[in-house]
């Protein structure tokens, strides 16, 4: 085989093409419909945060490279704000890295936690980016399947301590979760970090929805468990937050081994990023509790309205307790393949959603899913549950 006869994507990435999420987006733009799709939000995020970032800029604040661990005054109020809301102390200059956002931390944790042929435990249906990451790391991917029950995807704990083996190095926690919108609970989180403990394993915690919570739901940082803080590495973003997913900052909390261990693979990734963003950021992390309420209560209102819009459309809905996303069942629709669905979605109803098979490796145990993101404005919502009505007639 020659050079230009060989294929050009390596054995480790050749089962990860192009995501589900072009396709969708191509499909969105071609036919005309409403993308919900993919989660990001169709407004912008507070008006003084934004006028923050420009003034940093106007102000030659973070134009040429910034320090590679972040900007003090963002490794400040990141230390600051996981204090105010969690009671957990961290100290800004050994244990706060900030990163191009939560998608480049994930990949710095995991190529630089793992050798290759560690086991990674990881909730399916994982985030996109969770089973590439683990793959280019070298590592092996182990999935802890969520199932549903009742309105909500639980974790099921005699599977997930079954998955550990003497192999295993990390667990891999996503909370509030993505897509199924389960929030972990205080049990459900203590068992998790007792295993941890158990078994003497790294934990990395994807908590980038760690605002978005509601229906009395409380999330509760890994790190907080006894045993947690010496092995675990929270990972945060602005994106989701903020309502800046452009933006790309987030950032790594953990002890400082860890914390440099990161920032070992995460300086040949990007070295530094996002420069006058970081001081914007740093300004919302101390927004007033009011922001965050708001943003809470707004979101609140449009997943009420797009779960109960999409019941009356005859889906079967799991009513998240976090996220801005929510998983539906095609079956009482009389599907059952929801990648076949979401294909066809646009051309029946003007609308684009996510089939969460894309995010299993057990594909069947995802196959009727759908998953519909509400972080976008009430009247395009009300649109689109209009459209999707005609799905029941
Ligand atoms: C959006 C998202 C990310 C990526 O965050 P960025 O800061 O935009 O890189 C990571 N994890 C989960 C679960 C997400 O939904």
């Amino acid at each position: 085989m020659t050079s230009t006869e060989r294929p050009f994507l390596n054995r480790s990435l050749a089962e990860f093409g192009t995501t589900i999420f072009a396709e969708m987006s191509a499909l969105a733009v071609r036919t005309g419909a409403i993308n919900l799709g993919q989660g990001f939000p169709d407004t912008d995020g507070p008006e003084e945060i934004r006028e923050a970032a420009v003034r940093a800029l106007r102000d030659g604040r973070g134009n040429q490279y910034p320090p590679g661990p972040g900007v003090p005054e963002l490794r400040t109020a990141i230390a600051a704000h996981q204090e105010r809301r969690y009671g957990l102390a961290f100290d800004p200059d050994t244990e706060v890295l900030v990163t191009a956002g939560a998608t480049e931390a994930i990949a710095a944790a995991l190529l630089a936690l793992l050798e290759p042929g560690d086991e990674v435990v990881a909730l399916e249906p994982y985030y996109d980016s969770y089973a590439a990451c683990i793959a280019m790391a070298g590592g092996r991917r182990v999935p802890v399947t969520l199932r549903p029950d009742g309105d909500a995807f639980r974790l099921d704990l005699d599977e997930l301590r079954a998955a550990v083996t003497d192999r295993t190095r990390l667990l891999l926690v996503n909370t509030p979760h993505n897509p199924t919108g389960t929030v972990l609970t205080r049990a459900e989180l203590a068992a998790v970090a007792e295993l941890a403990v158990e078994r003497d394993l790294l934990v990395v915690t994807d908590e980038v929805y760690e605002h978005l919570v509601f229906d009395g739901a409380e999330h509760l940082p890994l790190a907080s468990f006894p045993g947690m803080r010496e092995r675990t590495v929270t990972i945060g973003s602005a994106g989701k937050t903020f309502s800046f997913t452009g933006w790309k900052v987030g950032w790594v909390t953990a002890a400082p081994g860890l914390v440099t261990a990161v920032r070992s693979a995460k300086q040949y990734l990007t070295y530094v990023a996002s420069g006058p963003f970081q001081y914007a950021v740093a300004e919302a992390l101390a927004l007033p509790e009011s922001y965050f309420a708001a943003f809470r209560a707004d979101m609140l209102a449009k997943r009420d309205l797009l779960a109960a819009g999409l019941a009356e459309a005859g889906f079967g809905v799991f009513r998240p307790t976090g996220t801005y996303f929510v998983t539906t069942d095609v079956r009482p629709l009389g599907e059952s393949d929801g990648v076949a669905f979401c294909r066809a979605l646009p051309e029946r109803a003007g609308v684009v959603a996510i089939p969460n098979a894309v995010f299993y490796d057990h594909r069947e145990e995802g196959a009727p899913f759908v998953r519909f993101a509400f972080c976008k404005r009430t009247g395009v919502l009300e649109e689109a549950v209009r459209r999707l009505k005609a799905l029941a007639g």
